[in-house]
């Protein structure tokens, strides 16, 4: 098992570092520079990279990374990505060195077509596909891709963390509380989330159950949800109508 050190980059994105001895992975390292200050800083020697998908927010770190260390690299097979040694498509079990864990490796098309999800030692690395509160806007997949994805990782346990890569979630969970105003769990969640984000607190990781009690994108058939998605134009209730009238009214919220 790894202790997790959260690093946050660019606007809004966190890079997830693993670390166990001296030894270190990193999880979608957008940016290398503040990756190798925690290296530098912590005195670890990075030795794999896991990448979810292509855009750069989320690789365009590991040249200069691999310039600094020898590390191995994790990605999509299916996606344009410089670097990667261990192409993947998702179903292969993985034992990326420096953090002393197995990673089942979880094909999530959606956000991506090739975009993928690591779950070991209770953890799920899931890039932009589920966020906390809310999920990833479709750029190559379609609805029903991205609800079977989520419906995938919705399924693990409920005490799951879940590491996304983005601070998204207040903003996620005005819009649910939109969609569901009714949800109590939702409601505690976000004026939570609202203190946690005024005092300057990451609201990363969440956990599936949490998710799955207050995220709208895995509530598709709860009445509320069903209901306020035909407002917004679902021409019926079946979940990818739900979904995906949900994702397009996300998308102008
Ligand atoms: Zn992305
Ligand atoms: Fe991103």
């Amino acid at each position: 098992m790894f202790d997790v050190i959260r690093i946050p980059a660019f606007k809004d994105n966190y890079i997830w570092l693993l670390r166990k001895g001296a030894a270190a992975a990193v999880v979608d390292p957008g940016d290398a520079r503040p990756v190798l200050e925690v290296l530098e800083r912590e005195g670890l020697t990075l030795a794999s990279i896991l990448i979810t998908h292509h855009h750069a927010d989320h690789q365009g770190g590991v040249a200069a990374l691999l310039a600094h260390y020898r590390a191995e690299v994790f990605g999509p097979a299916a996606e344009p990505i410089n670097g990667v040694s261990r192409p993947l498509r998702g179903g292969e079990t993985i034992h990326p060195a420096g953090c002393d864990s197995g990673f089942t490796v979880i094909a999530v098309p959606g956000h991506t077509l090739g975009h993928l999800a690591y779950y070991g030692s209770g953890c799920l690395f899931c890039g932009d596909t589920l966020f906390a509160g809310g999920c990833g806007r479709l750029f190559e997949g379609t609805p029903a891709q991205m609800l079977a994805s989520l419906a995938c990782l919705a399924a693990l346990p409920d005490e799951t963390a879940v590491y996304c890569a983005h601070e998204y979630t207040q903003a996620n969970l005005r819009f649910a509380l939109a969609v569901e105003p009714g949800n109590r769990d939702l409601q505690c969640r976000l004026a939570e989330v609202i203190e946690a984000r005024a005092r300057g607190l990451a609201t990363v990781p969440s956990t599936i159950a949490c998710e799955k009690a207050s995220n709208p994108f895995l509530r598709c058939t709860q009445p509320e949800v069903v209901e306020s998605a035909r407002h917004r134009g679902a021409g019926t209730a079946d979940k990818v109508a739900v979904f995906t009238a949900l994702r397009e009214w996300k998308n102008s919220f």
